[in-house]
């Protein structure tokens, strides 16, 4: 077994005496760990599970989630996770569209199942995690199973996972990615951020995102660390796990970022341990950033995508100060490029689409081959993200564009312009959109989320933010609206919804 499957019983046999997984309390050893996905394994297996046959985790971060990934592993089976968020209607699509035939899900998930069982004909087998009414229980099956050493031929080309777009920009997409995709995004995240046996990761971003499972979690238990697994985010029980147990390293996006550094007690929290954050998946505003670094946390940014599993850019630990903004260079065994329409690469400082290349990038969309063709092209993804390099040649992501607005033919790029309203006293959070106007073609408009203590009341219109914001950015970039609202629409990950924003703030309006 050339596939991910086979990492736990390596590490069984390099290093079973060292912590694995702590979730709850409890600690299991690399030892254990192989030993609960081999019984994983069993269990599939006695329930019918084949070679390439999709088995599906629908649930919120918990121990089960890796046992299934790695065990379907073991059999050549395709692990198909499912965001804990998404409503009946939309699961039911994604495990129809992925072909499941058993699903494993979080107790808080039983009404969901039981509600999709009747629709969905095609799923043998539905597994409750943990005990819940009326459920078949994974747990109980787990513990009874035999602990049985398999070998199943599985080669980097086989499908390990299908992994469905976050849906910031519409209907997730799945990406197919094989298990040589997940062993060289791994290496390049291990390679990036220096990860070592003593690693001690928070599992902190949903594992059915590819930043949760593979920015610093996977890469981990490959170097034969540990995973501190969280159920989900809540900014103070994070923190308070953080201290408690001397994490070292964890993923996250600038949203999670934020919200913990807002904590009461975050200025005195015991953060000695921590080593490094890896930074992802949305833009990051300098002020998030500068938080963590005033605390003597190095914040390495990094840059990737599901389609990548996600390794892309990152920015050296040692560069973290002296290139603060930027999501750094390429990971070792990928190649990125900052392109023209032509296809030729961008001087520094111009602006162009941001392409990938490597063992990484996904085999393509699951049963969409004409929505995979059109981003890959002569070997390239292609992101649909704006980006420059700088002189010394580090990476400066802009915006999708897709989320980019073209005001009186000026290209504005919505995340700068939401980095300096965030470093306004009276603004918490910040998006802002592209609305459609007479003049100017596009102009921005501003919904912003006011930092506790400040009464919008007291600046109904934004005159005052945008009086603020034209000493900061230039005039054309200055959003010609601002609304205040009680919070930000955002996806299980934390990114905002840009969709929904138009939807609420544009489309009702024209
Ligand atoms: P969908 O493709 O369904 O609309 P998504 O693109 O948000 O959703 P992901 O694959 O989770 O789904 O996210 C990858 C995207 O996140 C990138 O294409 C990019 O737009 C954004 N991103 C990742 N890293 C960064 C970064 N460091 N700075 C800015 N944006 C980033
Ligand atoms: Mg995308």
């Amino acid at each position: 077994n050339q596939g991910i499957g086979s990492w736990p019983e390596r590490r069984l046999r390099i290093s079973p005496h060292r912590p694995a997984l702590w979730f709850e309390g409890r600690t299991a050893t690399h030892g254990e760990f192989a030993l609960d996905v081999r019984r994983a394994a069993s269990v599939l297996q006695e329930l019918g599970v084949q070679k390439g046959d999709r088995v599906a985790w629908f649930g919120a971060n918990h121990p089960a989630a890796l046992h299934t990934l790695y065990a379907c592993g073991q059999l050549g089976a395709v692990w198909v996770p499912v965001n804990a968020r998404l409503s009946a209607a939309e699961a039911r699509y994604v495990l129809e569209h992925s072909g499941t035939t058993l699903v494993v899900h979080g107790a808080e998930h039983a009404g969901t199942a039981a509600a999709l069982r009747a629709e969905l004909p095609q799923v043998r087998s539905w597994l409750s995690a943990e005990p819940a009414e009326g459920a078949d229980d994974w747990q109980a099956r787990v513990a009874a199973a035999e602990p049985v050493a398999r070998d199943e031929a599985v080669t980097h080309d086989d499908p390990c996972l299908i992994m469905y777009t976050s849906g910031t920009t519409g209907r997730p997409k799945g990406a197919l990615l094989t298990h040589g995709n997940m062993t060289w995004s791994c290496l390049n995240q291990v390679l990036g951020f220096d990860f070592t046996p003593d690693e001690r990761t928070l599992g902190l971003a949903p594992l059915f995102h590819i930043g949760g499972l593979n920015g610093t979690l996977n890469p981990t238990l490959l170097r034969g660390g540990c995973v501190v697994l969280v159920r989900g985010f809540d900014p103070a029980g994070t923190l308070q796990v953080i201290a408690e147990q001397r994490v070292t390293s964890f993923f996250a996006v600038a949203t999670m970022l934020d919200a913990m550094s807002k904590q009461p007690g975050f200025a005195t929290l015991d953060l000695s341990a921590l080593r490094t954050i890896g930074a992802a998946g949305a833009p990051l505003p300098l002020p998030v950033l500068r938080t963590w670094l005033d605390r003597g946390v190095t914040v390495q940014q990094a840059y990737g995508m599901t389609e990548s599993a996600p390794a892309g850019t990152v920015l050296d630990s040692a560069d973290a100060v002296a290139k603060v903004g930027s999501a750094g260079k390429q990971q070792f065994f990928v190649d990125v490029r900052v392109v023209r329409p032509d296809g030729t690469e961008c001087d520094p400082g111009e602006v162009g689409e941001v392409v990938l290349s490597g063992a990484n990038i996904m085999a393509g969309y699951w049963e969409a081959p004409e929505a995979t063709a059109e981003v890959i092209r002569d070997g390239w993804y292609h992101s649909g993200d704006a980006g420059s390099v700088d002189e010394d040649g580090y990476l400066y992501i802009r915006d999708r564009y897709k989320d980019m607005i073209i005001s009186g033919g000026e290209n504005v790029y919505p995340a700068e312009v939401e980095s300096a309203l965030r470093e306004l006293p009276q603004v918490g959070e910040a998006a802002v959109i592209g609305v459609p106007h007479e003049h100017w073609g596009e102009v921005g408009l501003a919904v912003l989320v006011p930092a506790p203590g400040f009464d919008p009341a007291t600046d109904p219109d934004g005159e005052g933010v945008r009086t603020a914001l034209r000493d900061r950015l230039a005039g054309f970039k200055v959003p010609k609206e601002v609304r205040w609202a009680a919070e930000l629409p955002k996806t299980a990950t934390g990114k905002i919804r840009k969709p929904d924003l138009r939807h609420a703030y544009v489309l009702t309006e024209e």
